[in-house]
Parts: C-alpha cells; sequence; structure tokens
C-alpha cells in the first residue's frame, strides 16, 4: 500500500497540467501510467501541438512565445476573440456545447497558455501549417497562429521534466483498474504494476487515462456499428478504463456519448499511431481535392469550410462509404500546396498524365461513374472568381449535389495524383459530468462524488458531432489546471 495526496491517472498533457496543479498546493503527488517511458505520454505525444486559445492581438500573443517586433507589425496576425472562440465552438457542435464548460474552455484558455509557458513549455508560430502570402503579405487563416515547439512530443518532454524536477512521482507500467472507494468517498485506486497488483491510496484522484478510442468493443458499442474498423490515430492504451472505473462506483455519464473526432487518415496506416511516423498519415489538405468514394462518386462539400473545422466529422463519412475508402484527387495546380505529409514515403498514392489513366489505377473505384462525377463537376466550377487557397474564397460550383463551396478547381492540368484514405478516429466525446469550477465528477444524481475529479478527454459535454482543431490540448490543459488544483487544495485541506 502507498499512501499520497493526489493520485493522478494518466501521463498525457491533462495528467501532467493536473499534477503540476496538484504540486502548487504543495499536495505529494504520483502519477500512474499504464505505458512504458518508451509509449508513454498518450494522445497528447501524438499531437501535431497547435493551440486553439483565445487572442486579441500579437500583444497577446507575445505572451505565450517572443515575437520580433519587425515580424509582429509586417504580419496580419488574425484574432480569436472570446466572442469568435464561442462562435466557432457553438457552431461546429450545432449549439450543443455546455455553456458553462465552453465558458470555463474559452475564457481561461489564454491564461492557461501563459501558465503552461511558466512550466517550461516552448512556443513558436505556426507559419507552415497556417499562414501564406497574401497580397505581398503574411497572413495566418483558421485561428492558430501558435504551436509547441516539438509538436506534442515536445509538450509531455516540457512537463514531464517540469515534473520530475517538481518532485512528482511517476509510476510506469502501471494500469489503473479500480477505485478504492468506501460507498461514500474515493479512498484511492488499485493498479496492477508490471502485472502485480498494488493500491495507492490518497486524499484525492484525478482521472485523465483518455476515452475509449483505441477499443474497438465499446466503439462498436458507443459510436455504433463499424467503428471496430476505424484505425486508431494515438495510444494503444486508452481503453475507457478511467470512465469505466468512474461509471462502477455511479458517476455521471456525460456528452456525446456516440460522437467521436475521427479524420482522413492513410488508408492502409498501421492500427494504432507510430511514435515514429507520427504525422505521416495526415491527409489534412481535401479541401483542396475532390474525395471520390469506390462508386466514384463525391460524398461530401470539401470545401465548405477551411479544414480545422470540418476534419474532425469528416473522418465519419469516409468510414461510412463502402470499404471505408475515399481517393482524395488533386491536378498539377494544387500540388505545392499541400501539406508536407503528402509527400511523405508511407503513402498510397497514384499518378496519371490522364484521367482516364488515373481512372484506372483508383483500386477499387468504378472508373466511368469516376469520370462522369469529374466531367460534371468540372463544368460546375464557377471559374470567374479567382481561387486562393489562404481565404475562403467563394469559387464554387453550380448545379451539383454536393456542392462545393470553397477552392473549386476544374481537375485538369496533369500531372493527377489521387492518395487512398479511410477512417483514422481521434478520441471520444463522450465523459463524465463535472462541476466546472473544480473539475469534482458528479454521481448520477448530481451529487458531488468526494475526492474524484477528472479532466482531458474524460470530460463529458464539452463537443458534440465536431470538434474545432486545437482545442484537445488548451481543454487538457484549462481542465487539468482546475481539476488539479482543487484536488491538491482539497487533499492539503484534510
Ligand atoms: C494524431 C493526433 C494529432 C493531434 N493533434 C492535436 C493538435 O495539434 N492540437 C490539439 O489540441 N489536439 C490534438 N490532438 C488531440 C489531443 O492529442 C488530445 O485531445 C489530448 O492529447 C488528450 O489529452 P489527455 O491528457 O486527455 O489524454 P492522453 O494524452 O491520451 O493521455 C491519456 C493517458 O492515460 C494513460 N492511461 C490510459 N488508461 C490508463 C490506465 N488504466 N491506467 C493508467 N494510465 C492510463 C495513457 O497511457 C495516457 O498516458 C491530436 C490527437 C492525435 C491522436
Amino acid at each position: 500500500m502507498q499512501q499520497f495526496d493526489v493520485i493522478v491517472v494518466g501521463k498525457g498533457n491533462a495528467a501532467l497540467c493536473a499534477a503540476l496543479s496538484a504540486r502548487e498546493q504543495g499536495a505529494r503527488v504520483v502519477m500512474l501510467e499504464a505505458a512504458s517511458v518508451d509509449e508513454s505520454g498518450g494522445n497528447s505525444r501524438f499531437a501535431g501541438g497547435v493551440m486553439r486559445f483565445a487572442y486579441d492581438s500579437v500583444e497577446n500573443l507575445k505572451l505565450i512565445t517572443e515575437i520580433p517586433d519587425d515580424e509582429a507589425k509586417d504580419t496580419d496576425w488574425d484574432s480569436n476573440t472570446k466572442d469568435q472562440f464561442f462562435d466557432d465552438l457553438f457552431r461546429v457542435t450545432s449549439y450543443r456545447t455546455d455553456p458553462e464548460l465552453s465558458e470555463a474552455l474559452v475564457t481561461k484558455s489564454l491564461e492557461a497558455m501563459v501558465w503552461l509557458r511558466s512550466q517550461g513549455v516552448r512556443f513558436v508560430p505556426t507559419y507552415r501549417a497556417q499562414s501564406a502570402i497574401v497580397s505581398g503579405k503574411r497572413k495566418f487563416f483558421g485561428r492558430m497562429p501558435i504551436e509547441v515547439s516539438g509538436g506534442g512530443p515536445g509538450l509531455v518532454q516540457y512537463l514531464t521534466d517540469t515534473a520530475v524536477k517538481k518532485g512528482i512521482e511517476i509510476s510506469y507500467e502501471t494500469r489503473a483498474v479500480a477505485l478504492i472507494y468506501d460507498g461514500e468517498r474515493v479512498l484511492g485506486v488499485k493498479a496492477k504494476v508490471r502485472g502485480k497488483p498494488v493500491d495507492f491510496h490518497a486524499r484525492a484522484v484525478v482521472l485523465a487515462c483518455g476515452g475509449f478510442e483505441a477499443n474497438p468493443e465499446w466503439r462498436t458499442r458507443y459510436l455504433g456499428p463499424g467503428w471496430e474498423l476505424a484505425k486508431v490515430r494515438g495510444t494503444r492504451f486508452n481503453m475507457g478504463d478511467g470512465l469505466r472505473m468512474a461509471l462502477e462506483i455511479g458517476a455521471c455519464p456525460y456528452g456525446n456519448w456516440s460522437g467521436r473526432h475521427a479524420v482522413s487518415w492513410e488508408r492502409y496506416a498501421p492500427e494504432f499511431g507510430d511514435l515514429n511516423l507520427p504525422h505521416s498519415s495526415y491527409r489534412h489538405s481535401y479541401p483542396m481535392s475532390l474525395m471520390i468514394n469506390a462508386d466514384g462518386k463525391r460524398f461530401v462539400d470539401e470545401g465548405v469550410e477551411f479544414y480545422n473545422y470540418t476534419y474532425a466529422k469528416y473522418g465519419g463519412e469516409v468510414l461510412k462509404q463502402p470499404g471505408q475508402l475515399a481517393w482524395q484527387v488533386f491536378d498539377a495546380k494544387v500540388k505545392d500546396i499541400l501539406r508536407p505529409e503528402y509527400h511523405d514515403k508511407a503513402v498510397t498514392r497514384v499518378t496519371a498524365n490522364t484521367l482516364e489513366e488515373l481512372a484506372a489505377k483508383l483500386e477499387g473505384v468504378n472508373p466511368e461513374a469516376f469520370l462522369k462525377t469529374v466531367r460534371e463537376f468540372n463544368a460546375a466550377v464557377r471559374t470567374d472568381i479567382p481561387f486562393n487557397h489562404a481565404i475562403k474564397d467563394g469559387r464554387c460550383t453550380v448545379g451539383i449535389e454536393p456542392p462545393k463551396s470553397n477552392w473549386a478547381n476544374p481537375l485538369d492540368t496533369p500531372p493527377f495524383e489521387a492518395y487512398a484514405t479511410t477512417c483514422g478516429i481521434t478520441f471520444t466525446f463522450g465523459g463524465l459530468r463535472i462541476d466546472p469550477r473544480t473539475g469534482q465528477v458528479f454521481d448520477v444524481h448530481l451529487n458531488l462524488i468526494p475526492g474524484l475529479y477528472t479532466a482531458g478527454e474524460m470530460v463529458g459535454g464539452i463537443f458534440y458531432f465536431n470538434y474545432p482543431a486545437g482545442t484537445g490540448l488548451v481543454s487538457g490543459t484549462v481542465f487539468g489546471r482546475i481539476a488539479g488544483g482543487a484536488a491538491g487544495a482539497a487533499a492539503r485541506a484534510k
């Protein structure tokens, strides 16, 4: 038996932020991480590291990273005011996001970034992925001008270094299996340390051990038939253990339990994410493509928004297609603006000098139907509207279903390229119901469970149906800080 003030289950971004915040309260903290050191860090370690937070101007950004004065002046940094952030979150979640949780997320997002910096995290502008030169001036689009230096691996490493420095204990290869609960309050965690049962006791427990995205049985149960076939973009360790453990003692489920973040992903990607090639399966340039299914047909408006606002739901659309397959087809006009992953080695790509030749190479696709789709699409493009990938250019189609609302280009310039994709799941939206001020978990009768807190992917009620890019990490930091701070304070108050 081991005694602590606070136990944090998990060692991703939310868990590390919770542990550091509990430590700031003077608590003795242990983190239980199911993975070995090599595989530790959860989905946070797979993340690209872009972060969506509220900012009014470049002056706010300077609180997070160094930006030389001339760069600050010569760049259009856009803005993501609190109102814009709220509007995006409400719009993409079809106005279902919990108002109190989203209020906490949005209003505390900038201070969360400043706090991360104070914990040793380094940030840089997202010049490569989120900006372009427009009329001679660099302009950001998509409201995410900052990312972690070194991406998700960088974030986890910075925070781990600080946690170790601050005396937080980390027990690797330690899988939490059940809460120790006396019927009234949570007293600790039953775990398996390298296969051997060990009880960890504490005055407060923070569960920050992810959703159930890696568990094919739960995916099928909650997301629906077919979801067992999705590829997992990140860690293999998020099996829904934390959710199960909490539900077993009567915690209240909350949010969009059939919802998930899922994207277009390399068709032949491995079953789980690969830490050595974390980005090569991304296929986020689809707004510049035609997405074609096995019947040779388009099935979504590829250009309805910047990818930041559609990518998290379009994976689900790909999963619904025959064979869970879609080809993204581009012509030479947009080749130079595709994201760098399209040029990696581990991609399923075919190229051709004519559309007929390409049609024959699109494995699994009806070639005649594909050629008919392209002919009709090409004839429908409003070529009188200029193309500009850095803004929603309004260059659309007329008279076809589904339409393409922006960035519509006739496919007419060889060589043509096509990329085979399937659905890759990122994380699940269903979670637990918490008090947004403390991160403490409610039971099914909406009484708070003494000693139990949660953060990160396990918080239900924020995301429904869709998700604005860059929000997962910020949510983990905001609610990790809230839960860890409250758990630390409660444990020290006794
Ligand atoms: C490929 C990819 C790219 C992404 N890019 C971005 C991005 O650029 N920006 C962004 O904001 N978000 C991004 N995300 C989403 C983001 O990574 C997640 O929203 C976020 O990392 C979730 O943090 P978390 O701490 O809740 O969970 P995780 O980071 O997944 O941590 C969960 C932890 O719990 C551990 N665990 C699980 N079960 C147990 C158990 N029983 N006992 C002990 N430990 C356990 C896991 O090992 C892990 O350490 C991306 C995700 C992926 C997969």
